[in-house]
């Protein structure tokens, strides 16, 4: 059921949220020991508020929009009182003193936060198999990956765990898992959503997301999140516009841009092209006009990015030092051994390959070559895509080149791993808003993702295409049953 229809059994009182709260975390208790989605259920705490809830409802108080709804929080956002992890060695015993301002929304509106959520180490990865406390698997499939980095987020959602999750999306870790679990998952525009709490991983390229079961789903919560917030200096100071506003205006005439070096990509899968390619020409029924559109530097996004979000990732992980955060080395007496022994101890592999990178492209000697150098064809992505915006109103793409891939099909590969992400990263270096959502199915039976991109701060629009993409297609009313997918 959608967030909206939950709402009106709620209102008019055929369920309580107590009720609903408690037939979520049962179903939490009894399939994610198969998954491991949640890395901390919050029980008490979803249950206490979901009384206050009902009881304000009795009271004849009006209910804020997303009251009694089960919602789960991937484990780099900070929740006060309740450990905040990153799915880390450093962090595993780390209780944050203050409340994100996302998750802070979301219990302003009633939401109850049932848990948080397996992802990569501190976000790093494409598949959640960096994760300290084991992998997540696929609810399609439980020998694949969920994709990553939010892979509990998205996974929790397709099993019906929660009614919908967050996630954060630095290179495409909402997108590219929302895709592997066959859900809908949107990166806002760079700004839109506060980052006050999420732990920093490229600052110039994080931004919270939601996770759903619906395009509608998912604009409920964008609706609550985003706007302005005074803590974080990047987030805009714009009014929030009605994301669903445009539902139902019709969308002929609009020009879909195919960008062709996406198409063109030697590694994408035929059939995820095929599917795609089909979602477009479904689009066209609608009245969209359908453009080629090129991209030159598209490609060259990957490549960036690695410089980029290391770089970012290694100043922004320096604070780690066995001092003001989590775990600390017993073994050394002096500051700088201490410091040393407690990263090589408590950050994984993939994390220490990152800040190894980033700490090598910003020194003074190789700045040049690789950090301004990236900055500067960063800026050509982005005319890139600006040019692309003078002809057509949305992009389309694919989301991943391939459906889920199996529990170690990249090990000791970084590279291959990598490559997972070619189409969703060059969203992140503009800042721009892209939304993942399902559109097929592969031989195997896994689900495929259709990705479209909007122009700066025209979630509206791109939620609008996406709805009534949603509504046409009807991808998942015949869904195949998979291994943990409600029927
Ligand atoms: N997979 C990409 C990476 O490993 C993106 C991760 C993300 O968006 N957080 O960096």
């Amino acid at each position: 059921m959608s967030i909206s229809e939950w709402r009106k059994k709620l209102v008019l009182g055929e369920v309580s949220s107590l009720e609903l709260v408690e037939e979520y975390l049962l179903r939490i208790k009894s399939v994610d020991q198969k998954l491991n989605s949640f890395l901390f259920v919050n029980e008490e705490k979803a249950k206490a508020r979901a009384k206050q809830i009902d009881e304000e409802r009795s009271a004849g108080k009006s209910l804020p929009p997303l009251a009694g709804i089960p919602i789960a929080i991937k484990d780099n956002l900070c929740t006060k009182g309740i450990k905040t992890t990153c799915s880390s060695n450093m962090l595993s015993n780390f209780v944050s003193p203050y409340e994100s301002t996302v998750t802070q929304r979301l219990w302003d509106a009633g939401a109850l936060l049932v848990g948080k959520t397996n992802l990569d180490e501190f976000a790093m990865g494409s598949s959640t198999e960096t994760s300290a406390f084991g992998t997540t698997l696929n609810p399609w499939d439980i020998e694949r990956v969920p994709g990553g980095s939010s892979g509990g987020s998205a996974a929790a959602v397709a099993a019906g765990l929660c009614v919908a999750s967050l996630g954060s999306d630095t290179g495409g870790s909402i997108r590219q898992p929302a895709s592997f679990c066959g859900v809908v998952g949107l990166k806002p525009t760079y700004g839109r959503v506060s980052r006050w709490g999420l732990v920093a991983f490229a600052s110039s390229l994080d931004q919270v997301g939601p996770f759903a079961r619906s395009v509608a789903d998912a604009a409920d919560v964008l609706q609550v999140i985003a706007g302005n917030d005074t803590k974080d200096s990047t987030c805009l100071d714009l009014p929030v516009p009605n994301f669903a506003g445009s539902f139902e205006k019709p969308i002929r005439g609009l020009k879909v841009g195919l960008i062709k070096e996406c198409f063109d990509q030697e590694g994408l899968d035929q059939e995820v092209k095929k599917s795609v390619l089909r979602a477009a020409h479904q689009l066209e029924e609608l009245g969209v006009e359908l453009i080629e559109v090129s991209c030159p530097r598209f490609n060259d996004g990957i490549a960036t990015y690695y410089v980029i979000a290391p770089s970012e990732a290694s100043a922004n992980l320096a604070r780690y030092d066995g001092v003001k955060y989590g775990s600390r080395s017993e073994e050394e007496d002096n500051l700088v051994a201490m410091t040393s022994s407690t990263r090589a101890m408590s950050f994984g592999q993939e994390v220490q390959r990152r800040i190894l990178i980033g700490t090598y492209a910003l020194s003074a000697g190789y700045f040049d070559a690789y950090y301004k150098k990236a900055q500067q064809v960063r800026t050509l992505i982005c005319r890139d895509f600006e040019n692309a915006f003078k002809k057509v109103d949305v992009l389309l793409t694919p989301t991943s080149p391939t459906t889920a891939f199996k529990a170690g099909a990249h090990e000791n590969n970084p590279l291959s791993m990598y490559l997972s992400d070619l189409l969703t990263i060059p969203a992140n270096l503009a800042g721009l808003p892209a939304i993942s959502l399902p559109c097929g199915f592969d031989h195997s039976e896994l689900p495929i993702g259709l990705q479209l991109i909007g122009n700066v701060l025209e979630e509206e629009r791109l939620l609008q295409v996406a709805h009534q993409y949603e509504q046409i297609s009807n991808v998942m009313k015949n869904r195949p049953k998979g291994d943990f997918i409600p029927g």
